[in-house]
């Protein structure tokens, strides 16, 4: 698989506001949030989509969500409610071909529509 601007993160080889880390994962802020908190929580091996999860990967995907809660724990922002999203390749809006986890917090998010549930 050919490398994403994520491995050069990873290798601190180009800066990010690196939020956690650790030998599976690395989470760092997105460059062009779309919430008052939005980061991106990504395994360090390169798994470039959904598609191509192994089931030997099992565990650090699912780590993923772990570290996700375990900052927004950490900032305050768990309890009051937060968004994850895996996208997918085209369709998805997949853009970066280095599976990543968005967590988006700090406000009532779009879709499903906030004021539906009131
Ligand atoms: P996707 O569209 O693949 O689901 O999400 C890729 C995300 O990576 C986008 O939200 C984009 O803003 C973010 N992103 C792309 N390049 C960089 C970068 O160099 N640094 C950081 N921190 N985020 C990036």
């Amino acid at each position: 698989m050919s490398e994403t601007i994520f491995t050069k993160i990873i290798n601190k080889e180009i800066p990010a506001e690196i939020l956690y880390e650790d030998e599976m994962s690395l989470a760092f802020r997105d460059i062009n949030p779309q919430a008052p908190m939005h980061f991106l929580v990504i395994p360090k091996k390169a798994i470039a989509t959904i598609n191509d999860i192994e089931k030997e990967d099992r565990e650090v995907v699912g780590h993923l969500s772990w570290v996700a809660a375990h900052i927004l724990k950490e900032h305050g922002l768990a309890e009051q409610g937060f968004r994850t999203v895996m996208n997918c390749n085209e369709y998805g809006g997949q853009t970066v071909y280095h599976i990543h986890l968005h967590v988006l917090a700090g406000k009532p998010l779009g879709w499903p529509p906030y004021s539906d549930k009131l």
